[in-house]
Formats: C-alpha cells, structure tokens, sequence
C-alpha cells in the first residue's frame, strides 16, 4: 500500500506533480496489474539503489557488444564495473530479471531520466542495431510485458515528451531518443528506431 503522503513528498522532490497526482489517483482506484514472469537477481548488485523516484517514463536500452549473449551476469559485471545500475534486464530467453529491490528507484541508467524513469537494458544490439534481436519474438514479448506491466502499475503513457533539461522524461522511449534531448547527453544510439516503433506498435495493439 502506498499512502498519499509519501506521493506528496515524492512529487515535491522530483517536482512531477501532475503525473504524481494522476498515478495517486490511479492507484486509489484498487487497480492492481498482474506481474508478469520478472525473477529477482539474486548475486551481488553492487550499485544497489534505494533513493525513490516516482516514475513517468520507462527507457529501453540494449546491452551489446562484449557482454551481449552471455546472461544476466554479463550485464551486471559491466555495471558493476562502471558503477552503474538499472531496474530490469531483459535475457535473449526471454527471461527478465529484476536487478534493483524495487523499480522505483533512482538508478544510473540513462543521463537526463534517471529521476523520472525506469530502464529496462535488452541483450543485444551488438552490431550497433537491433538485427540481432528484433525479430527474437521470446525476448520482445517479454520486453513489452514488462513495460506493459509497468505502464499500468505507475500509470505511465505510451507517447509523451522528453525535458532533457529539466530531468523529466515522460512515455515510453528508447535511450536513443532520451540522450538526443539531454544537455548531457553523449550520443547513445541504443535501442534503434526498428525496435522502438515494433515495441511502440504491440504496445498500441494491447490498448495503450
Ligand atoms: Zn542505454
């Protein structure tokens, strides 16, 4: 159960008060979406994250290049590494792994989101598009019942702006076009328009 306060406070930090005030709203409504299949990693996250943020953007990345297609360990080692962190990973399996103790928290996945939004980091992408991952339909329908999942949870829109300059992202994006509109931003490229306009189209399909 999460009480009014905490939203009020929340949304005083991180100064989305009207997305906060219209996900309360929702929340009070007793809807309660069905998780899908999501398994708590459990090795060593060393960038474990517990400041809260109240999410109104979800991001879509791939993991490519040496760490691709190797498991979940890949991705958390690199991060491990880098010192960085996010909430999901999605294995070419299909299987989606949820790296952080909630979703709702602060982590360092993408410059310009990381108080507004929750990324989910999709193996693959490692020729630098998705040809290697696109048409993987285990893996792509567990990506879009994860962020279906959570669009419902936190009453998150399918299309909304990008306030790189105000660390306010809201819908659903890929890294790509998140870092396009961050001052910050350091030219990422994942995941490719291909991929978001196949996740944008199911997701439109399921009503959203
Ligand atoms: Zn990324």
């Amino acid at each position: 159960m999460i009480s009014a306060s905490r939203y009020r406070r929340t949304f005083r930090r991180t100064g989305i008060g009207i997305a906060a005030t219209a996900s309360a709203a929702f929340l009070w409504a007793g809807c309660t979406p069905a998780q899908p299949a999501i398994i708590n990693y459990a090795g060593h996250f060393r960038a474990n994250p517990t400041a809260r943020i109240h999410p109104t953007g979800i991001v879509l990345h791939w993991w490519g290049g040496t760490s691709g297609g190797r498991g979940i360990n890949a991705l958390v080692d690199t991060l491990n590494r880098a010192g960085g962190s996010v909430q999901l990973g999605t294995l070419q399996d299909g299987r989606t792994y949820q790296l952080t103790d909630r979703f709702d928290v602060f982590a360092q996945q993408a410059a310009c989101a990381n108080v507004s939004t929750i990324g989910n980091e999709i193996e693959g992408g490692g020729n630098g598009t998705s040809s290697d991952m696109i048409n993987d339909a285990r893996q792509f329908n567990a990506v879009v019942d994860s962020t279906a999942y959570l669009m419902r949870k936190y009453n998150i829109p399918l299309n909304g702006p990008i306030y790189g300059d105000r660390n306010l992202v809201i819908g659903v994006h890929s890294h790509k076009e998140v870092d396009a509109k961050c001052p910050r931003g350091n030219g990422k490229i994942d995941v490719d328009d291909a991929y978001m306009n196949k996740v944008r189209a199911a997701l439109r399909a399921r009503g959203f």
